[in-house]
């Protein structure tokens, strides 16, 4: 599962990840992170049933959690298979099937927004 962090970084403030990972135990992917002196976002993964967990000790020290029930989204009406995607992902998510129909492997996907800037059709979507 896939969480969005917003945590502040204070002076004298701890690393928020780096506590969480030693308070729970649990292992923590981060995939996209933008950090400055003040503030930070991450988007982390996790194992699902250990989501609740992580969640509630990263809110419990002050952040901000939202979890991510899906990724992108792919509105299949509207996509024509044009390939834009597959081209701009970083992560690979977009591939053609054996009849060039479009398909994804939303796992993925670090939410990046590429894909749907370069979508001329607007058939994706992101959460965040
Ligand atoms: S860029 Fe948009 S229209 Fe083109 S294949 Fe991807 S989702 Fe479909
Ligand atoms: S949001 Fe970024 S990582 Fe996710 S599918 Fe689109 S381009 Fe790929």
């Amino acid at each position: 599962m896939k969480l969005l962090v917003n945590f502040s970084r204070g002076k004298g403030r701890k690393p928020i990840i780096a506590q969480v990972v030693r308070d729970t135990g649990v292992l923590i992917n981060v995939e996209r992170a933008v950090i400055d002196s003040s503030e930070g976002e991450a988007l982390i993964d996790v194992p699902d049933d250990q989501c609740k967990l992580v969640s509630d000790t990263m809110i419990s020290l002050g952040a901000r959690v939202h979890i991510l029930e899906h990724s992108v989204s792919l509105d299949e009406s509207e996509c024509v298979d044009c390939g834009a995607c597959i081209s701009i992902c970083p992560r690979e998510v977009f591939s053609f099937d054996p009849e060039w129909k479009l398909s994804l492997d939303e796992k993925r996907c670090v939410l990046c927004g590429k894909c749907v800037d370069a979508c001329p059709s607007h058939a994706l979507t992101t959460p965040v």
